[in-house]
């Protein structure tokens, strides 16, 4: 056993790592999640899915190439504390760790064929000042660990989104179409790319579709999604 690990132990005695999941205690060779959940994740397979349920919820919205997310969030689910975590409990390093694993699993398929760039969806820099980073950001760095696409910052939220809430899913489309734009800087490495667009969960899909569309105004831009979660759709 080497130091380092040596030292990682021992910080496990007196404070012990626990699964995000299920809340029992980490073994070393663990991370975020024991070996059991994710085993048992509930996860959808739509990357092998022709026109899946997520590709539907994009159809006669926004143009997209492909679109996967990696397990369902159901609020009932303990599952759903993994999008917690990362999103308001200060362990986005989660996120990275479940979009690699996600990245895996997903790379044989060929889903990641043809993607030139990972773009993160942003959260307004106010918000992402009170929570000190982008969750979002940690998943797009784990999908480019595995795969080596690299990820840029390039779209910025114009207004934060917090009056969504209260509107209803064709409102929220609406509200959310002008929020993004394309950072001018940007602008130039975006033309003619394939992107991958990454948000933490897709419910609606406004805010997503709405950064979509940012991203397709730039010339030849096609896009596709990954989240790392989608609700379920009846
Ligand atoms: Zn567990």
């Amino acid at each position: 056993m080497n130091l380092k690990q040596w030292i990682l132990d021992a910080a496990d005695v007196v404070f012990p790592r626990q699964c995000a999941v299920c809340g029992r205690v980490l073994g070393s060779e663990e991370h975020h999640v024991c070996r059991a959940c994710m085993a048992s994740m509930p996860v959808t397979g739509y990357h092998m899915v022709d026109f899946n349920p997520f590709e539907q919820l994009a159809e006669g919205r926004v143009p997209i190439e492909h679109a996967t997310a990696y397990f369902f969030y159901d609020k009932q689910s303990p599952y759903v504390r993994i999008i917690h975590d990362a999103k308001y409990r200060n362990m986005p390093k989660i996120g990275r760790y479940i979009a690699a694993h996600a990245a895996r699993e997903i790379q044989p398929s060929g889903f990641f064929n043809g993607i030139d760039l990972i773009v993160p969806v942003p959260i307004h820099f106010s918000k992402r000042a009170s929570r000190g980073y982008n969750q979002t950001e940690y998943i797009a760095r784990g999908i480019s660990d595995i795969t080596r696409i690299p990820v840029i910052n390039a779209v910025r939220a114009a207004h934060a989104h917090n009056t969504q809430t209260n509107l209803n899913a064709q409102q929220r489309l609406k509200n959310a179409q002008h929020i993004y734009d394309i950072h001018p800087r940007h602008a130039g490495q975006l033309r003619h790319r394939h992107i991958l667009l990454v948000d933490d969960v897709v419910t609606t899909g406004a805010t997503l579709l709405a950064c979509a569309e940012a991203l397709r105004a730039v010339e030849g831009v096609t896009v596709s999604l990954f989240t790392l979660a989608i609700a379920h759709h009846n």
